[in-house]
């Protein structure tokens, strides 16, 4: 199936081909150890290789070298000459299914109100709560399915979507199925993201339960209901294992609070993510250093539970939080559209390189702080506010994204006998993925 728009990319299924290959590109496996080795060149952190050909049999990469499918007969042929093939986008963190616009707040933030201030005048994550709880879940299956072909029009091949705006326990269950449901039809599916769903119960106060620790309760009560529905869908392939997350932040979820949602997830044996010091430092590092260390513990006296994916935001992280945090394999996840669009500081990547500490770079697409479905331009964002290197920005968004939701063995560098999900856009050099901030020329996509 080629799933064509009137402009943009070809989307192709893969699986519905026996045989593809492309001749004769610039190919960028990201396969390569140290992103922070600063004599070496772009080209060579990003696995380059000049002139090169990959061969795909049903949906699986089985070369990748020069003239590598110079005898192979029955393939579809795709011209790579003038191309640069690399991994397909992932995006590590994104809150894509809600209803409603909060453009007044983009508005209002413009003018010199802060994310703080537009929520104390009735404004933020409330909105799209209410909007979304008034929407069916056809219209929500509907509009996330836009958003996701969106994505993949823009080259991503895998994210992770969180819930957020149901606020109890019964709305984030339908939020959650909505994700779900919308991935399990086998035929849309093909040609959607990967997704790794996550449930951000604790996103704000809810309505209903008086008290945060009241809603907290709830939520960890919920775990088996949110871990069954998971389970129900585990065998669909496109679809990653559950994971949680919490906005530890101030005037929204304390330490405490987190560390009982969190511990209580990882004992379930679900995976965790935080959004963490981004107003503040409220603790969300500390937060994810304590559970690491207490999972790898448990892990050593093989106690199966879930990982500490990722910490996310992180502008008042410090540079032993960062340190620590790599030890412990948590991926740091910058969110740069959120400082374009909220006016706040850009998480500088001279900090993450004088600790020696990679990162992902994220969307963070959501109707409020971060109201732009693209990771191209997030990537874009990191290069030119963040002070990026070219390898930095392109690991950032496909190996250490992969790795920031448990899909690095499936996502993220391009390698014999990994499944082919990849992306090619017009160049010569690494260089011009930022020929453009939105990646106009993105020319292909293969999931
Ligand atoms: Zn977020």
């Amino acid at each position: 199936m080629v799933a064509s728009f009137s402009t943009g990319p070809e989307i192709m299924s893969a699986e519905d081909s026996e045989r593809i290959v492309i001749r004769n590109a610039l190919v960028l496996t990201m396969e390569c150890d140290n992103p922070h080795e600063v004599e070496s060149t772009s080209a060579v952190l990003l696995g380059a290789r000049k002139e090169c050909d990959i061969v795909i049999e049903n949906g699986v990469i089985t070369a990748i070298g020069a003239n590598e499918a110079a005898n192979i007969t029955g393939a579809r042929v795709i011209q790579g000459k003038g191309c640069v093939v690399m991994p397909g986008l992932v995006d590590c963190h994104t809150h894509p299914v809600f209803a409603g616009s909060r453009a007044t707040e983009t508005v209002l933030k413009a003018q010199g109100l802060s994310y703080e201030e537009v929520a104390s005048r009735g404004g933020g994550i409330v909105v799209s709560m209410r909007a979304t709880r008034a929407a069916s879940v056809a219209e929500l299956k509907a509009s996330y399915l836009q958003r996701a072909r969106k994505a993949v029009s823009r080259g991503v091949v895998a994210w992770e979507a969180k819930t957020g705006y149901g606020l109890n326990v019964e709305q984030e269950l339908r939020l959650l199925q909505c994700l779900y449901e919308a991935h399990s039809d086998s035929k849309e599916s093909k040609c959607l993201p990967a997704i790794a769903p996550t449930v951000l119960g604790p996103h704000a106060a809810s309505p209903e339960l008086h008290g945060l620790d009241n809603y907290i309760q709830a939520l960890i009560d919920a775990i088996p209901q949110f871990a069954s529905l998971s389970q129900k869908y585990s065998a669909a392939k496109n679809i990653r294992p559950l994971a949680v997350d919490i906005f530890l932040e101030r005037n929204y979820f304390t330490r405490e609070q987190a560390d009982r949602w969190l511990s209580a997830a990882l004992q379930h044996g679900l995976d965790v993510h935080i959004h963490a010091d981004e107003f503040s430092r409220s603790g969300g590092c500390e937060t994810a250093i304590a559970l690491a260390h207490r999972a790898e513990q448990s892990a050593q006296r093989k106690r199966a539970q879930g990982r500490v994916l990722s910490v996310d935001h992180l502008q008042y992280a410090t540079d032993t939080d960062l340190v620590r945090l790599q030890t412990l394999g948590v991926m740091p996840v910058i969110l740069p559209l959120t400082s374009f669009f909220s006016n706040i500081a850009y998480v500088e990547a001279r900090k993450l390189r004088s600790s020696g500490v990679r990162a992902a770079i994220a969307s963070d697409f959501n109707p409020g702080s971060a109201p732009l479905n693209s990771l191209w331009f997030a990537g874009f964002l990191a290069l030119v506010k963040g002070g990026f290197s070219v390898p930095e920005v392109l690991t950032g968004i496909t190996s250490n994204a992969a790795y920031a939701m448990g899909a690095e063995k499936t996502h993220g560098t391009l390698r014999t006998g990994s499944r082919a999900n990849l992306i090619m856009f017009e160049g010569d050099v690494p260089e011009d993925f930022f020929a453009s901030p939105m990646g106009d020329h993105l020319k292909l996509v293969i999931l």
